[in-house]
């Protein structure tokens, strides 16, 4: 199991946005082939791999082909059919491992899972279906509902306040199963990305502070604005649940931070995240050399911080009809430029990042938030 997979063989990814795409320029770079299963003719990653296989995430014939030609598949999404998972791994290694995929894809199990290990979670209720209705919902109001699968960014998730709004919104959602999360009042958000490799062998990212806008992350900060001890805690809830559940590759942690410090966390994703892409920047290594080496058996990469930084999303909102300004982050020599060659900028859309590296957090913000404002053009 812990043979080191070396370049130049062939690494397959279930998935070719822009995490799939960031993964492909890390592999590349190393050495390694790319292979990338995406069914959207314009993936962002399956357009510098060196194959793309433009098919159905079940497809049987493409499955088979990942299988004859990789020597190990990991996934940039946690939607994956199970059985694709499963398919693979009689034949390659794959990690994350189809049941930590599993249990990622499913809020129910996810909360489940974290709480039956002793850590904390915000207080929920599984609603699955119209009778869960009849028990006394107070507790979790007001409230957020939230579908068990296939949420994201925010999408899926109706804020409730009482009972027959909760139950309007389920059946809106199409009584699909969910969870009904009490709203929470939070100091701060924060995040974590474990490495886990075969061997046991884990090391974590700096923590993350992450702000939202319009349910979308926003702003990254790192290192967190939290006490050392708060940060510390996190770090060492995020190692316990990668142990748990003997999870190999990477894996992101969201916590709600608490008045006084109280860390809840909020969910999981097997994969590298969102508030990790300051790494490909401000450490030694990025989530994405840590993705390859995790799937390949070699130890995890040094995840010092080299520098503060401060990451911006890019969303297609700041498209007009021309491209954006590109000229207001390239002209700085401390801002590094990350677009995901989308070719549509939609409202919401992630078209891309960029990463502002300083000596201490708050001046990286400042400058941060400036540039944004000028590419908004306010
Ligand atoms: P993403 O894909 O961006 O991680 P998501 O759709 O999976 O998002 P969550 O992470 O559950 O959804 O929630 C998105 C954001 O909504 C959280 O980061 C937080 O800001 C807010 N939020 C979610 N649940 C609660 C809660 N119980 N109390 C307060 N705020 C919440
Ligand atoms: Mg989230």
């Amino acid at each position: 199991m812990n043979k080191h997979l070396l370049p130049t063989a062939t690494l397959g990814i279930l998935g070719g946005g822009q995490l799939g795409r960031m993964f492909a320029l890390s592999a590349l770079s190393m050495g390694y082939r790319v292979t990338v299963l995406d069914p959207d003719p314009e993936s962002p990653a399956g357009a510098l791999a060196d194959a793309h296989l433009c098919a159905a995430y079940d497809d049987p014939q493409a499955l088979q082909q990942l299988a004859d030609t990789c020597v190990a598949v990991t996934t940039e999404f946690e939607n994956v059919p199970a059985a694709s998972m499963a398919f693979l791994e009689r034949h390659i290694r794959v990690s994350p491992s189809s049941e930590s995929v599993a249990i990622a894809q499913d809020r129910i199990r996810e909360k489940r899972f974290i709480s039956g290990v002793g850590l904390q979670v915000a207080p929920f209720l599984p609603i699955e279906s119209l009778a869960d209705f009849e028990q006394d919902l107070s507790k979790h109001l007001p409230g957020i509902l939230k579908i068990s699968r296939l949420g994201y960014d925010g999408k899926g998730q109706v804020r409730v306040y009482s009972p027959e709004e909760a139950k309007a919104a389920f059946l809106d959602m199409g009584g699909k199963p969910c969870v009904l999360e009490r709203k929470l009042e939070l100091q701060t958000e924060i995040s974590v990305i474990v490495t886990r490799v075969g061997t046991g062998q884990s090391v974590c990212f700096p923590v993350a502070e992450n702000h939202h806008a319009g349910g979308i992350l926003d702003i990254s900060i790192v290192p967190a604005r939290v006490e050392a001890s708060v940060a510390g805690q996190a770090r060492q809830m995020a190692l316990q649940l990668a142990e748990s559940l003997d999870y190999v590759g990477v894996l992101a942690v969201e916590f709600f931070v608490l008045g006084g410090g109280e860390l809840l966390i909020n969910e999981i994703a097997p994969r590298p995240h969102n508030s990790g892409h300051y790494s490909l920047n401000a450490t030694q290594v990025s989530q994405f050399d840590q993705q390859v080496r995790a799937m390949c058996g070699l130890p995890p990469g040094d995840t010092r911080l080299l520098s503060p930084a401060v990451m911006i999303n890019l969303l297609g909102d700041i498209w007009g009809d021309d491209e954006p300004s590109w000229d207001i982050l390239l002209s700085q020599a401390n801002v590094h430029l990350h677009l995901y060659g989308k070719k549509s900028a939609r409202i919401g859309r992630k078209m891309g990042h960029y990463n502002v590296l300083a000596e201490d957090a708050e001046t990286a913000l400042g400058q941060a938030l400036e540039l944004q404002r000028r590419l908004k053009g306010v």
